[in-house]
């Protein structure tokens, strides 16, 4: 947790705007946008991985899937997007606080 650069975006000691916040979960925009919208929808919880993932975590990521339908609408993903967990060194995980990709606002490539 200590290092952590998302637990340290949710306690607002590094500044990021916040497209959407409730209890459990944070929005933000990714820094490095992979498409022209790129979201990032960051559990408050500190867990590294899903291979971590403990019965509480699993149910609190599961309300975070949940509220993407009708985030994305306000997101402007309306006309689709792709959603994106990154788990451990082979997809390239680079911050090892679980989180929840959204890419769109564009017609995305095959991958
Ligand atoms: P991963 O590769 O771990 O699935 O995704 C981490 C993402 O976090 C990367 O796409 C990277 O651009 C983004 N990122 C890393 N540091 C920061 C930051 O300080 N602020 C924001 N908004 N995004 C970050
Ligand atoms: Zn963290």
């Amino acid at each position: 947790m200590e290092n952590c650069v998302f637990c340290k975006i949710i306690a607002g000691e590094i500044p990021s705007p916040r497209y959407f916040e409730d209890e459990e979960m944070i929005v933000i925009k990714d820094l490095e946008p992979k498409a022209k919208l790129h979201y990032l929808c960051i559990p408050k919880v500190h867990f590294a991985r899903f291979s971590e993932m403990n019965e509480e975590q699993a149910n609190i990521v599961k309300r975070c899937c949940q509220k993407i339908p009708n985030l994305a609408h306000k997101l402007g993903l309306a006309g689709g997007y792709r959603v994106i967990v990154n788990q451990g060194d082979d997809a390239g995980q680079t911050v090892q606080h679980l989180h929840i990709h959204l890419l769109g606002g564009e017609k995305l490539k095959d991958f």
